[in-house]
């Protein structure tokens, strides 16, 4: 038979955070290695455990998921996720303004294929979460990266992104709090970006999936607060970090701003929705529960709290390695230490990162897998217990002196 290749389109997609480099970590897991996967943030296998109302509503719920849903969400998910942005500035939210899907990733595939012509820009943070890129490529657009300046704590470069619109730039991806960097972004740098898409017509795509996940009280405020009724937002969230349960493929998206002038774009996306019939069902289920009552994730991020305490020792532990420095994370679970090129000549990170994989068996992913521009980073996932994380960081550190 002739060679099956893969589709052109697929020419320059990149998934770093499980690329190349797993497959080399797999492979030595086949050789009966022990490998201490630090590349996803998957809080499950870090003995990261689901609230016990939201497991407890889905299996009661079982019985009645076996049937495809309505292809937008089932009522009371979408009501709750509705009802949820009203409690927080956002009154007008209706349940109609809702999409449910199979996690945020499938709705930013979905949100962009419906939204870009080929040769569409849209700005997307640089480091980035490499999803965004990826799915911006794929669906024919060009993703213009726009500079996150780990001087200023890692915050947007408002003057950077200004310098990159041109009359092809569509829309911009703000993620906040951040992945990989752990920023999270002032009240005041939020208006901002929002000032820069109402000036040039963009429209925003915010992914807040870390939106529960602040330390030191650090509030995070949603983009379409500021977006108002003139800006497109669409607002991406879901369960599978704060509620712990990536597994169960529970996401959304929350459009506001002036959807009168989207209708077509919005009926582009419900034809989408529609092909892929539905997002999982039981999974819809646990939405709402989640969303209502005692939230656990606020135990956790707290000093004592497991998120928190794992985080702050990883910035501290990575940043007292010669050479290395590391922006205090504000949120989120990762953390994205420099190492300086004066002490580590590292030309290629995948390189680098490959050769801690086989010295120490220990899987991080490369800082150019986040289209950050230099080969001078790399992303520690932070959600091993202290115990796991201090021999891990040991291991980076003990890999790093071999090479100074
Ligand atoms: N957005 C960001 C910034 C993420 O870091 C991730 C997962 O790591 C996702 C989206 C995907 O989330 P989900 O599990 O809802 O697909």
């Amino acid at each position: 038979m002739r060679q099956i290749r893969q589709s052109a389109k697929l020419k320059g997609v990149r998934y770093d955070v499980r690329g190349p480099i797993l497959v080399e970590a797999q492979r030595l897991e086949a050789e009966g290695q022990r490998v201490l996967k630090l590349n996803i943030g998957n809080p499950a296998p870090f003995g990261f455990e689901a609230p016990d109302a939201i497991v407890a509503d889905m299996v009661h719920h079982l019985p009645d998921a076996q049937g495809y849903s309505d292809s937008q969400g089932i009522y009371s998910a979408r009501t709750a996720v509705a009802q949820y942005y009203q409690g927080r500035g956002l009154r007008d939210t209706a349940v109609d303004d809702v999409f449910i899907g199979n996690g945020v990733s499938e709705l930013i595939s979905m949100v962009l294929q419906s939204f870009l012509d080929d040769g569409n820009e849209i700005l997307v943070p640089a480091p980035d979460y490499p999803l965004w890129t990826g799915a911006v490529s794929l669906s024919g657009g060009t993703p213009v990266h726009y500079l996150c300046d780990e001087d200023n704590d890692w915050q947007p470069d408002l003057e950077d992104i200004e310098s990159k619109i041109t009359d092809a730039t569509q829309a911009i991806v703000i993620i906040n709090p951040n992945n990989p960097t752990g920023a999270v972004y002032s009240d005041e740098l939020v208006r901002d970006l929002v000032q820069l898409a109402r000036k040039h017509d963009l429209v925003i795509f915010s992914d807040e999936i870390y939106e529960k996940i602040t330390f030191d009280g650090l509030e995070h405020h949603h983009t379409a607060t500021f977006a108002g009724d003139d800006v497109l937002c669409l607002t991406f969230s879901g369960l599978s970090k704060a509620y712990r349960v990536c597994g169960y493929r529970a996401g959304w998206l929350m459009i506001s701003g002036p959807k009168h002038l989207a209708t077509d774009f919005l009926e582009g996306l419900t034809l989408l929705a529609n092909m892929r019939m539905c997002a999982n069902v039981p999974a819809q289920h646990a939405i709402q529960t989640a969303l209502g009552g005692y939230q656990s994730i606020n135990d956790l991020i707290v000093p004592g709290g497991r998120y928190y305490e794992q985080s702050m020792l990883a910035y501290r532990l990575l940043n007292e390695i010669p050479g290395v420095s590391c922006v205090r994370p504000q949120g989120a679970l990762y953390c994205f230490p420099r190492l300086d090129p004066e002490v580590y000549a590292i030309e290629d990170d995948q390189d680098f990162v490959l050769g801690l994989l086989r010295a120490k068996h220990l899987l991080v992913t490369h800082g150019t897998g986040f289209n950050w521009p230099k080969p001078d980073h790399f992303r520690l996932v932070t959600l091993p217990d202290v115990e796991m994380l201090t021999e891990a960081i040991g291991r980076i550190s003990d890999h790093l002196a071999t090479l100074r």
